[in-house]
């Protein structure tokens, strides 16, 4: 006998059963009971969330006996009686010619769609109302669209189309603008995992809240998916499905060897990241598997965090994250990805060597005699900066020394972008460092756009002045708190 997929028995009967997409329910129970459902609907959302089930509730609503009952002596109906499910339409309507369904990637020409619609234009044989779903609208063709338009707009009275898309964008304005538009959210784990647990008990089976919320976290919002998922786990398992058999089954790195892996590049513990690594490695999922499930895990650590309000770790994580997301680019397009994963995180782990580090042995500090001197200690120091510190060296790189009087250090930035990047904490970064490299305290202020040219080599005595100039009429405090101000 043919398995019949476990998402196909458990569609929603009725609206009331549409899970995460209350907005929709509300509002379509409300149309029915008034009698005011429109023609033409444009489904919209990610795969998996319901906009087929609805689709095809709507085309079953539209010719249930009960609800044209109601409807008729204007009695109010409830979203768990829309459709009935009992009555001869609703037994009858999947098999009936009047409920057309198709999907769009398959039969995409002007001829696959003329000869779908073809019967639009007559009388239904059964139904009351002739439906038409059409699946991934947006899949059609530049002609295919132009010749349903005028159907959509000015349909018979007796058919209603139900268009669906993931990708709202690619559906031309043309059939947006004739549609009743229906947004489908993606389906939060707080109603999949309690769903998924009912829907176990129902098959006589226990699935535990980790098994449950970890397969939800797959799943992404698509109930179909997690349904799905939960479908393959459930024809593997005896009595129980726990966390372990949810990974075991469905080829998944354990939450434990992510966190190992996260914890040792933080403690930046290379011996134990080898380790961890190794471990995912022979779970035998791709090293790209294992990079998404790090960022999953990054995320749900980080939304973890922002609960408790601890800012500094979660910049920790949030930094982690950008680069896991930037060695899984540069793994798509390499032979190695496993080494490139493991080299990369392995640089990340590796001891920072903080710019402090860098310039703390310069005992001697260097003699300064003119603003040349100062000059070339800046660009010194600018070029010793390590990769660690490679912000810091994308600010100065934009920036120029202007003047250097009163062991007050001008420095002039291109624009006001960059000198507002050079915040407060690395304005006392950098005069820590200068500091130590000529011998004594000196202050920073920052100009903008001041005359002196970006080629601060070649400043001669006249851009000196100018550089004094933009000094007396950039008033370092005004002008910084304007920066805070704009950005
Ligand atoms: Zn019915």
């Amino acid at each position: 006998m043919a398995y019949e997929a476990l998402y196909t028995r458990v569609r929603p009967k009725t609206l009331a059963q549409l899970i995460g997409q209350e907005h929709i329910m509300t509002a379509l129970t409300r149309a029915i009971c008034k009698n005011r459902l429109s023609h033409a609907y444009l489904l919209v959302g990610t795969r998996g969330t319901g906009k087929t089930s609805t689709a095809r509730l709507l085309a079953k609503a539209m010719n249930c006996d009960k609800v044209f009952e109601a409807q008729k002596s204007n009695q109010p109906l409830l979203a768990t009686e829309i459709p009935c499910g009992k009555c001869p339409s609703c037994l009858s309507i999947d098999s009936s010619p009047d409920n057309v369904e198709f999907d769009a990637a398959s039969n995409r020409s002007v001829e696959d769609v003329q000869r779908l619609l073809s019967t639009a234009s007559l009388a239904p044989l059964q139904s009351r109302i002739k439906t038409f779903i059409i699946d991934e609208v947006h899949m059609l063709s530049f002609e295919a669209v132009n010749s349903i338009l005028k159907l959509i707009e000015e349909p018979p009275p007796h058919v209603a189309f139900f268009l669906a898309t993931t990708e709202f964008n690619k559906v031309p304005q043309t059939i947006r603008s004739r549609c009743q538009i229906l947004n489908f959210h993606l389906i939060p784990n707080g109603l999949v995992t309690p769903y998924l647990q009912k829907l176990s008990k129902s098959l006589g089976i226990e699935l535990s809240r980790d098994a449950a919320k970890r397969i939800g976290r797959l799943a992404a919002g698509s109930m179909r998916d997690a349904v799905t998922y939960f479908d393959q786990c459930y024809a593997m398992a005896d009595k129980t499905i726990s966390l372990e058999d949810v990974e075991k089954t469905l080829g998944l790195i354990s939450d434990a060897d992510l966190d190992e892996i996260i914890s040792a590049v933080q403690s930046q513990n290379r011996t134990s990241l080898s380790a961890a690594l190794s471990r995912a490695f022979r779970s035998g999922l791709s090293s790209i598997s294992i990079a998404e499930a790090l960022i999953s895990r990054l995320r749900d650590i980080e939304f973890g965090l922002i609960k408790k309000r601890d800012d500094s770790e979660l910049v920790q994580l949030e930094n982690l994250a950008a680069e896991v997301r930037k060695i899984i680019v540069e793994m798509q397009y390499s032979g190695v990805p496993d080494i490139i994963l493991e080299m990369a995180l392995m640089k990340i782990a590796a001891p920072k060597v903080t710019v402090q580090q860098n310039f703390s042995s310069q005992e001697v500090p260097a003699q300064i005699e003119t603003l040349d001197d100062v000059k070339k200690i800046f660009r010194e120091l600018r070029a010793q900066l390590p990769e660690s510190e490679k912000n810091m060296r994308a600010m100065l790189q934009s920036a120029s020394v202007a003047n250097f009087a009163g062991n007050v250090l001008t420095l002039n930035f291109t624009s006001p972008a960059m000198a507002s990047m050079f915040n407060d904490a690395r304005q006392s970064q950098f005069e820590e460092i200068f500091s130590k490299l000529i011998g004594h305290k000196i202050k920073v202020m920052k100009v903008v756009g001041a005359n002196v040219g970006t080629d601060y080599e070649n400043i001669d005595e006249r851009g000196k002045q100018n550089a004094q100039t933009a000094m007396n009429f950039f008033q370092t405090d005004n002008f910084s708190k304007t920066n805070e101000d704009n950005f």
